[in-house]
């Protein structure tokens, strides 16, 4: 008999979002005509299609396949020379220097982030900020490693920063982030690299919304952070940056200034052993979605998807009007596809969310979700229709004002 992975058996059931289905099925059941008038804001996925630049190189990759000159098989695991160097590119646009080689392509942020632990020991001391995406949470306890929560709440405006006196290895951060939109301001990660290169510790950086942020000084890599090279791995995606949740392409920046020493003594790099583990674990992005991936990052195709960005973050901008006129705290929503606000009246986020099904019919996501610092606040995301948003804001004055 094979004896499995029991760390398995320590992972919460995740009943997010099946209890979340569960509930609206079964309000719009029992009340079929007020189940019809339903508006979801809490969907964490993009609804906008693509744009015809991005279509256009989909297209040109999809005929390269038609022929033996073009066609392409196996490609380079790291992703292809020129996706790699349109990121590069990207990223000098944005006032940061990244080198090509430092780039690896893969079919998104979810499974880099996931795998990431591949590279680590499992007796590190790992902290995660709660509230936050759970994939991170997830995967160390897969592999079995004990992890350190740090605590977003409103005393911090959600941006849990380091204390001198708690010893770490690896840390994670999520800039803007999931679920709550709040963004580390350049002094803040700037606090987050210097105790990192303090402590010989590794930020694992997650910036899958960057595009979302508008305010020039808002750093949208932590490489816009002196030192960061030395201490830090970047995610980002293109999921939420160019509509690619269902086409999926994502990629990891690893600087080659990333090393460590090995308890012999030797040291590692960890760009050599990301290298490694995805030639060994991963046969690169596809050539089709590389193509489109390319030409998201071209001048023409920056405009194009920062059209539908400019889209949700209007919708961001009726959310938080709305509850700025309501007196309802709320954090995200300007750098931000998300508003995560209090629950009005001392709620907590599972009866908000019953509060609010029963009475506008506006569903959205309960904060207990993403952790313990969550359970009174609720996440509302722009991902939806403008009408239906604002229909949804004119229920919540009818309902809080
Ligand atoms: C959506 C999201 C991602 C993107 O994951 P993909 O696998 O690239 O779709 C990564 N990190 C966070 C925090 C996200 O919310």
């Amino acid at each position: 008999m094979p004896k499995l992975n029991e760390n398995y058996l320590n992972l919460k059931e995740s009943y997010l979002f099946s209890e979340i289905a569960h509930r609206t099925a079964a309000y719009a059941e029992k009340n079929p005509e007020k189940g019809a008038q339903i508006i979801r804001l809490g969907i964490g996925d993009v609804t906008r299609p693509l744009g015809k630049i991005v279509l256009n190189a989909l297209h040109e990759g999809v005929d390269a396949m038609a022929s033996s000159e073009t066609f392409k098989g196996y490609g380079p695991e790291q992703g292809y020379e020129a996706t790699r160097n349109a990121i590069t590119a990207y990223y000098k646009k944005n006032g940061v220097e990244v080198e090509p080689d430092a780039v690896f392509v893969s079919d998104g942020a979810k499974s880099d982030t996931g795998n990431i632990t591949d590279m680590f020991g499992h007796d590190n001391v790992i902290l995660i900020p709660d509230p936050v995406y759970p994939v991170y949470v997830d995967t160390n306890i897969m592999c079995g490693n004990q992890v350190t929560y740090i605590a977003g709440n409103a005393g911090n405006n959600f941006l849990p920063m380091p204390d001198a006196d708690q010893p770490a290895d690896i840390i994670y951060l999520c800039s803007p982030n999931n679920p709550t939109g709040a963004c580390y301001n350049k002094k803040q990660l700037k606090e987050w690299v210097d105790y990192a290169l303090a402590n010989d510790a590794i930020i694992l950086f997650d910036s899958a919304y960057e595009a979302f942020i508008s305010d020039p000084e808002l750093p949208r890599s932590i490489f816009a952070v002196e030192g960061a090279k030395k201490c830090a791995i970047e995610f980002c995606s293109l999921s939420k940056t160019a509509g690619f949740t269902g086409t999926r392409c994502g990629y990891t920046i690893v600087p080659k200034e990333l090393k460590f020493l090995s308890s012999a003594g030797t040291e590692m790099s960890l760009n050599a052993m990301w290298n490694r583990r995805q030639c060994t674990k991963f046969n690169g992005a596809s050539y089709i979605v590389q193509k489109g991936a390319e030409a998201v990052f071209s001048e023409e195709g920056i405009k194009e998807c920062q059209e539908n960005i400019q889209y949700y973050k209007n919708n961001a901008k009726v959310i938080a009007d709305t509850l700025t006129k309501l007196n309802i705290r709320f954090f995200g929503g300007i750098n931000s596809p998300y508003i995560w606000f209090q629950c009005p009246n001392g709620m907590d986020s599972w009866t908000c969310f019953d509060y609010l099904l029963e009475n506008i019919q506006v569903v959205g996501t309960p904060g207990a979700g993403f952790g313990e610092n969550g359970v009174n606040f609720f996440r509302l995301t722009s991902f939806g229709n403008y009408e239906k948003t604002v229909e949804a804001m004119e229920r919540f004055t009818k309902l809080f004002g």
